[in-house]
């Protein structure tokens, strides 16, 4: 029996697949290849094509004895989400009904699914409970509320038993040193930061300092990979000893400013990593931190990587052994 990944091969997919091998799982990736990279998934079978592809999907649920799905594939960028809703909605929402159904037509009775906290917005109270209103303010969100209404709408019609999980920030990488971020383009606030140690980028771009925080940036909680790859692992133990459908909030429940992730990010690599502050990115709320109180008590999830250093230094060793991602 064998578990479904999908998005396999791209950055928290990888450290999901990685986790699921080391707990002698089965696992079987689909990817289309788009932002994932073949040599991010360690082990497994690994198929690559759409989910809006019946024929190829039913190929993969017909080849193998899929008993859950967890699932990543997605676009993820805010900014281009903007620009192309349309794709955001075809790949994400209709992707994942084409899923949805393949799991009706093949029997398959539980999804894992990869939310995000851009389904809350800008949220009404900080650290965000499960129960705060979603009001997305990007398209990118508001494909994820979608689609987790409509995994959950499976359950009552057919029986599909799902976890959304809502994460905060990923950040960080494998300790193996064979997996980490590798984002075309890279938007993301670590790996950008890591680029000016690395020579690749002058200086780090602050966007914004005006903000209604202590040292006027913008605050987020940062969550090792391998946490939150773990909760995956744990929600599936969950559903398999019938947990009812559930959303939960993956996150430390520490913020962190920007300044402060620069700062880390010197202790840890010795540079002095020049810094520049432009105006603040449409979009960006001033506070994002999870309470991730739910999951501790009902999947029984720990964090076991809390520092930041461990967070930056996993992130570090990555990008400093892989100065230009899967390509080298
Ligand atoms: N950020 C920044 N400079 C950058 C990239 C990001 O100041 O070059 C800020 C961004 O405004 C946000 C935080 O860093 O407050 C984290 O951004 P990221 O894109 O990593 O994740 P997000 O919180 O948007 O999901």
């Amino acid at each position: 029996m064998a578990v479904l990944v999908t998005g396999g091969a791209g950055y928290i997919g990888s450290h999901t697949v990685a986790e699921l091998l080391e707990a002698g799982e089965e696992v079987v990736v689909v990817d289309n290849l788009t932002t994932g990279h073949r040599e991010a998934v360690l082990g497994g079978k690994l198929y690559v094509g759409d989910l809006r592809d019946q024929e190829f999907l039913s190929r993969v649920f017909d080849e193998n004895e899929i008993e859950s799905v967890v699932h990543f594939a997605a676009s993820s960028l805010v900014g281009e989400s903007m620009q192309h809703p349309g794709n955001y909605y075809s790949n994400n929402v209709y992707g994942t009904l084409c899923l949805l159904e393949q799991m009706n037509r093949s029997g398959v009775k539980r999804i894992v699914f990869s939310s995000t906290a851009a389904t809350y917005g800008e949220p009404e109270q900080v650290p965000v409970p499960e129960t705060s209103r979603t009001a997305p303010t990007n398209a990118y969100g508001d494909t994820k509320l979608a689609m987790e209404a409509m995994i959950r709408w499976f359950d009552p019609a057919h029986g599909i038993k799902s976890v959304s999980l809502r994460y905060f920030n990923a950040a960080g990488a494998h300790e193996n040193g064979r997996i980490g971020e590798d984002h075309r383009p890279e938007t993301h606030l670590i790996p950008l930061i890591l680029q000016v140690p690395l020579g690749q980028r002058e200086q780090v771009t602050i966007y914004g300092d005006d903000y209604p925080t202590e040292d006027g940036t913008c605050i987020r909680d940062y969550l090792h990979v391998s946490d939150l790859a773990d909760a995956h692992i744990r929600a599936l133990r969950y559903l398999r000893e019938g947990g009812s459908s559930d959303v939960f909030n993956l996150g430390s429940g520490q913020g962190f400013s920007v300044k402060q992730m620069i700062e880390a990010a010197r202790r840890v690599t010795g540079h002095p990593i020049p810094d520049v502050t432009i105006p603040r990115r449409a979009g960006d709320p001033a506070v994002l931190i999870a309470s991730s109180d739910k999951a501790q008590r009902v999947l029984g999830w720990k964090l076991t990587r809390d520092r930041l250093e461990t967070i930056v230094e996993s992130a570090w060793n990555w990008h400093r052994s892989h100065p230009n991602g899967y390509g080298d």
